[in-house]
């Protein structure tokens, strides 16, 4: 039950007392917006919020990505170039992050962003800012601590639309079981009742639950694994759920494209059980499987081309498309790229080298002055003031950013969040084992599998493996063998192209 001081939403369910489910919901923008809020979460952050909810049960896990999420959170830091990269990891940042604090309930408990500078250095030609906390100066090696307010912040200005954040349009909303959005108007409700075979409400009984944070993240968990998450969350009838079987896309032969870099990756096969046992390797790959964690739904989405068959968020995202296509005033428009169907992975939060065509949000610039300037009258100030605008700072002097995913935090520098060299294994269900401290000789009496039965390939993993393993990590507990071993098959089935 939602609690006295936090929002409550309104919704109004019909229910079929008979089959136990829910038929339809009806509610306002403030819902829809949380509802479609979901697709800018990033994955690592979906892990940790559903993995808050009591009761977790291993059909409630996201594929295998929730052994990627615990070896980053079982590593010491020493694993990654400093504590900030794991902590990025564990809460990615939202590229949305100041959309979605208008929302009328905030589900994304990740810290917003902070601006910290050197309170030691003196600030002369290279002035260094880092949007996070713990950062050590590149010239001191002091912490940066220095904590500065960001003026003129563009993200604290209304878009002018009445207070919806990705929902413009003051209207009211259908939703069904499978979180199949459309717009509430009879004809539409007539439509979809009689696709579901009601021709009037006598079997229907209506419903008016209290809406608050609980029942929000019961339905993210539930639409992240469920193929009816409103009847499973207000009716407590969870369906048995059943893991969707992954089956890798053909693709073309690896196209090597200037963004994206192709990863060869040494796969050690258990031959009498056809599986993939582990991956031996280094930075690079561990590096791009960790940056799924930091990667939005939503674009997660647009590269499976809206089907990662995952509960039922793929309904979601073609409910986001379809209702723009049919009526783009719908929605709000804040600049940048679309922030529900393709949202961008927060800047700083990317993987560089890496198959998938995955962009990071680009990296403001940011300034310091002296003071502000507000009507041609400049108003200085002791601590020095930061800005992504320059016309709105004295003395303006372009600021370098400290960079987390490097040994000394300079950009020049950057290679990824794991620290170099580094060898790694990395196991069909996307257990990471950092080798640094383990022998080699106890991991393969662990192991446990005759050695002769044990056969080493070198796979290439370029967009379409790629966007296979990511298909697989979030469907499958053997996202290795399920994303790649088709690669390793005898030349037999390959057509003659
Ligand atoms: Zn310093």
């Amino acid at each position: 039950m939602a609690s006295k001081q936090e929002p409550n939403f309104p919704l109004r369910l019909l229910v079929d007392k008979e089959r136990n489910c829910i038929v339809l919901a009806e509610a306002n923008r403030d819902f829809v917006d949380i509802l479609f809020s979901f697709l800018t979460l990033p994955l690592g952050t979906l892990i940790r919020l559903v993995s808050k909810k009591k009761l977790h049960h291993p059909s409630d896990e996201i594929g295998c990505t929730n052994n990627l999420y615990q070896s980053v959170e079982n590593f010491g830091s020493e694993v990654f170039w400093n504590h900030i990269c794991k902590t990025m990891l564990l809460s990615p940042r939202n590229p949305c992050e100041a959309l979605c604090q208008k929302l009328k309930l905030k589900i994304d408990d990740a810290e917003p962003t902070k601006y910290f500078m050197c309170g030691s250095c003196r600030v002369g030609s290279d002035v260094l800012l880092s949007t996070f906390l713990g950062a050590s100066c590149c010239s001191c090696g002091e912490l940066m601590d220095k904590e500065m307010k960001l003026h003129g912040d563009s993200t604290e200005e209304n878009h002018g639309h009445g207070g919806g954040v990705f929902v413009k349009a003051e209207t009211m909303y259908l939703i069904f079981d499978d979180l199949k959005v459309v717009q509430s108007s009879p004809g539409n409700s007539v439509r979809h009742l009689l696709q579901l075979g009601y021709k009037n409400f006598h079997k229907l009984i209506e419903m008016s639950p209290s809406v608050g944070m609980s029942e929000i993240l019961d339905l993210l968990k539930q639409a992240l694994t469920s193929k009816s998450p409103l009847s499973d969350v207000f009716l407590a009838n969870e369906e048995s759920k059943k893991m969707t079987t992954f089956s890798p896309k053909l693709g073309p032969k690896i196209v090597k494209c200037i963004h994206n870099s192709v990863i060869n990756l040494k796969v050690t096969v258990g031959k009498s059980r056809k599986k993939i046992l582990y991956a031996e390797t280094e930075g690079d790959f561990v590096d791009f499987l960790f940056s799924f964690l930091t990667t939005p739904l939503g674009s997660i989405l647009k590269l499976l081309n809206g089907n990662c068959s995952m509960g039922c968020v793929d309904n979601l995202y073609k409910s986001v498309k379809d209702l723009k296509d049919l009526n783009p005033s719908l929605f709000t428009r804040p600049p940048g790229t679309d922030p529900l169907l393709d949202p961008p992975v927060a800047s700083q939060f990317g993987c560089w080298r890496q198959p998938l065509n995955l962009f990071e949000d680009e990296t403001p610039s940011y300034w310091y002055g002296t003071g502000v300037i507000k009507n041609n009258i400049c108003y200085t100030s002791k601590n020095g003031v930061i800005s992504k605008k320059k016309n709105l700072i004295h003395n303006p002097v372009d600021m370098k950013l400290f960079e987390p995913r490097s040994p000394d935090g300079t950009r020049e520098f950057a290679e990824g969040f794991v620290r170099r060299p580094s060898l790694f294994v990395v196991w069909d269900d996307l257990q990471v084992t950092h080798l640094a401290k383990t022998s080699s000789i106890s991991f393969l009496q662990k192991l446990n599998v005759p050695l002769d039965d044990l056969e080493e390939h070198v796979v290439s993993i370029g967009e379409t493996e790629g966007l296979n393993l990511l298909g697989a990590s979030l469907t499958s507990k053997a996202a290795l063998t399920d994303g790649l071993f088709y690669l390793l098959k005898k030349p037999k089935e390959e057509s003659t192209a």
